[in-house]
């Protein structure tokens, strides 16, 4: 395993724990310690959190008329509100991380610019990306490749609580969907698998960053690494 530097994709669904949507304060404090324990491996991380567990632009703005700009923005504000969150935490944990966030709010968080970005990681600060790109119609995993790019990360994790990789199926749905241990950036824009969004798996591929996708739920960040746990995509 040589990666120093990662980007960790952490669905806002890890923060629900046992409740239905939101923010459980358990899964905030055991991420955050998780990521601590990460942390004293001497890994460089970047944190890109979805929104889902609050808000997604184009799953509930349409029941409530909300056309998809503005439905969008509400989902790069829950990403912040997970940002914040998620960045107390890690302190709490005595670890310094800094919210970024490409969506102006200069009373939450910094505004996002890669020359300080770049010196957080070098210092060893975890840097937590949050307002998405601060454009609609994209998804945080598209952030998550950006700024992965950005970073020279030497690897994206993909963190899920749903699936514990990638399938050929939605495995909730189709009994004998079959799990892929590795794959190729094509074979995965070529069959369109719905657990990957294909924008960010281009940029990935362009970049030639190694995708590792896993289940939080299932083992350690470190295990994942070690590639116990999920599947690769790689070139
Ligand atoms: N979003 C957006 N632009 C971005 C990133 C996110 O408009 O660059 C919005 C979009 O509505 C999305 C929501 O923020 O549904 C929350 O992000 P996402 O669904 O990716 O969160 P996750 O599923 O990872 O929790």
């Amino acid at each position: 395993m040589n990666y120093k530097r990662l980007l960790l994709k952490i669905s806002g669904e890890a923060l629900v724990g046992e409740k239905e949507y939101g923010i459980d304060h358990k899964a905030v404090m055991t991420l955050a310690r998780r990521i601590k324990e990460l942390y004293d491996q001497d890994f460089e991380i970047g944190i890109v959190l979805g929104g889902g567990n609050i808000f997604r632009g184009i799953q509930q703005g349409p029941a409530l008329g909300i056309g998809r700009t503005s439905a969008d923005q509400i989902g790069m504000l829950a990403t912040l509100i997970n940002g914040k969150t998620l960045q107390q935490a890690i302190k709490l944990e005595g670890v310094d991380a800094r919210l970024m966030t490409a969506l102006e709010c200069p009373k939450v968080a910094e505004s996002y610019t890669w020359e300080k970005m770049m010196r957080y990681l070098v210092k060893r600060k975890i840097v937590i990306f949050a307002g998405g790109t601060g454009h609609p119609y994209f998804t945080t995993d598209s952030c998550a490749a950006l700024r992965a790019s950005e970073m020279g990360a030497d690897i994206f994790l993909k963190c899920t609580t749903r699936v514990d990789g990638i399938y050929s199926a939605d495995p909730r749905q189709t009994k004998d969907a079959k799990k892929y241990d590795v794959m190729t950036y094509k074979q995965v824009l070529d069959e369109k698998l719905g657990i990957l969004d294909l924008t960010a798996v281009t940029l990935c591929m362009e970049e030639r960053i190694p995708i590792r996708v896993f289940n939080l739920l299932k083992g350690s960040f470190l295990e994942a690494l070690e590639g116990k746990l999920g599947s690769m995509v790689k070139g």
